[in-house]
């Protein structure tokens, strides 16, 4: 029932996320119309999870859209793209990087699950790039979070070094999200497959933390 009531809300314009439902030439705008109904205040996916949790309890998972994205508290990818259960296959850390066990997550969800877009989703006012770019030593194992990310923002401290602090940071979450659709490719035979194949398409974006508002890149 509730899936029906989803289907005809889909059917009247007013919502185009659902369960396994997104197309790939159309994920792009899928997310942008969620985001927007999310920063907009008008989110509506969560209403909806008790149908939903019962129909991908029972009949399982296939999500279409992978997210890439930092485990800052402010980027929860399903609220905001207002995505409910089952329709994001998420992977997060401190930045939002590449290792080989999220790259073997995507794998699995491209390979086994039906995933055909991978978005890498960097965040404004980022703390692991922060923490980064400024270079300073940092305690316990956060070293191996800035050691990770430092490839991907190199550049940025080389070619940006004038700019002001905010201004550098946000250049290094752009180079650092550009970067790691690079490597989740680089680092995958199965990815560059799917991707070479047309089944895989890789999207990145940033998601600004004030506004709500996620950007993607070209
Ligand atoms: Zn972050």
């Amino acid at each position: 029932m509730q899936r029906l009531l989803i289907h005809l809300i889909a059917a009247l314009g007013t919502a185009s996320f659902g369960w396994s439902e997104i197309k790939m030439e159309g994920a792009k705008g899928t997310l942008e119309k969620g985001n927007q109904r999310f920063a907009e205040g008008k989110a509506i996916a969560h209403g909806w999870q008790q149908g939903i949790v019962n129909k991908t309890g029972a009949l399982g998972q296939t999500p279409s859209v992978a997210v890439l994205t930092c485990a800052d508290s402010r980027t929860p990818a399903e609220l905001i793209f207002d995505m409910g259960v089952g329709d994001l296959f998420v992977c997060r850390n401190a930045g939002g990087f590449d290792t080989p066990e999220v790259n073997a997550t995507f794998e699995y969800g491209v390979a086994a699950l039906g995933v055909h877009t991978i978005l890498v989703l960097g965040h404004t006012k980022c703390g692991a790039v922060t923490a980064t770019l400024a270079g300073t030593p940092v305690p316990g194992n956060i070293s191996l979070l800035t050691k990770a990310l430092e490839p991907g923002i190199a550049k940025v401290r080389q070619e940006h070094k004038d700019l002001s602090k905010e201004d550098q940071l946000n250049h290094a979450v752009e180079a650092l999200t550009r970067y790691q659709m690079l490597e989740l490719l680089k680092n995958s035979a199965l990815l560059q497959k799917a991707h070479a194949e047309g089944k895989l398409q890789i999207m990145g974006a940033v998601y600004d933390v004030e506004t709500g508002r996620v950007r993607f890149l070209d």
